[in-house]
Parts: structure tokens; C-alpha cells; sequence
């Protein structure tokens, strides 16, 4: 097993304390370096970074960040969905590991989400229900990972299929 354990540790985004999601670390026991290009295939390609080794996962709306020794998570709903993410993690990071000699490593960084193509289709009306103060920051946030479909209450659930179909070419089921 590479990944024995971790420390988890919760936070509220500093950027606005009153955000309902929260964030987590996990500080991990081992460096888990050598699995990221193994996981980089195995989940289906996020952006790899090779020195410092970096994996960044878009999945159901939040952005997965794996270090050698931090794994970030953040846009969460509660600690419980932290605890089932970092479960999840874990237990593919050591499967991965494990079956490694199978799987041929990924050193690819797939192009981002475009922001152009996620602000067409919302509704630019500016309105701050998702938490940004414009249409086009949420887009921006959405592009990074961060931000989803469900976070824009004004979406028409024509634009709201075609959105997540959109940033399903970037995610990865947990
Ligand atoms: S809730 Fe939707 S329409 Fe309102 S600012 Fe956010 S992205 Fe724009």
C-alpha cells in the first residue's frame, strides 16, 4: 500500500468567509509523487505537472489538487463529503499503485475548459445568486473547476444539459 494514511484539516475559502462550501487538506503520510502519472490514466486525464509533481482532477464541480504530501479539495458541501472524497482518493491511489506495471503513465495536461464557451450559454444578467459578482468571474471559476451547473440557480435547464455536458468532457466520476 503507498498511501497508508493522512490528516485531514477543514477550512472556509479566505477569499469570503460567508461561502457555504468549505475546503480541505489532507496532509498525507507518504509521498505519493510516483502514482500521479499512473493516476493521471487511470482517472481519465487532469492537468499532470511533473516538477513539483502535480495532478489537478475537475470532478462534480471541484477541483482535486494531489501534491507528493498535500491532497486539496475544495467547493465542498460538508465534512462528511470530504471524508468520502479522501476515501475514494485513497483507495484509488493505492489501487492504481498497485496495478502500475498494467497501466502505461500520462504525462499529458488536457487543454482546459475554454471560459468563452461556458459564458455563452449562461445568462449574463450579472445577478450574484452563485456567489461571484459577474457572469463572466463564475465562468472563470467554472473553467477552473470550481464552480458547476447547479451553482447558477438562472440557468435555463436547456443551457443547463448543454453546460454539463460541456464541463463532462473535463470530470471524472467519484
Ligand atoms: S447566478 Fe448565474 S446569472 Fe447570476 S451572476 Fe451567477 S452565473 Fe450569472
Amino acid at each position: 500500500m503507498l498511501l497508508q494514511g493522512y490528516t485531514k484539516e477543514m477550512f472556509l475559502p479566505k477569499c469570503n468567509p460567508n461561502f457555504q462550501s468549505v475546503h480541505c487538506v489532507a496532509h498525507l503520510d507518504q509521498d505519493i509523487s510516483n502514482v500521479l502519472p499512473y493516476l493521471n490514466t487511470a482517472l481519465g486525464g487532469g492537468d499532470y505537472i511533473k516538477s513539483p509533481a502535480s495532478l489537478t482532477l475537475r470532478i462534480h464541480g471541484k477541483l482535486i489538487a494531489l501534491h507528493a504530501r498535500e491532497i486539496f479539495v475544495n467547493a465542498l458541501n460538508d465534512e462528511g463529503e470530504a471524508d468520502k472524497i479522501l476515501a475514494w482518493l485513497k483507495k484509488e491511489i493505492n489501487e492504481t499503485w498497485e496495478k502500475r506495471e498494467e497501466i502505461e503513465p500520462s504525462f499529458e495536461s488536457p487543454a482546459p475548459p475554454q471560459m468563452m464557451e461556458i459564458l455563452r450559454l449562461l445568462p449574463k444578467t450579472n445577478c450574484r445568486e452563485c456567489g461571484e459578482p459577474t457572469c463572466m468571474v463564475f465562468a472563470l471559476r467554472a473553467a477552473e473547476g470550481v464552480k458547476g451547473p447547479g451553482d447558477c440557480p438562472s440557468l435555463t435547464s436547456e443551457n443547463r444539459a448543454k453546460l454539463e455536458s460541456y464541463l463532462g468532457n473535463f470530470s471524472f466520476d467519484v
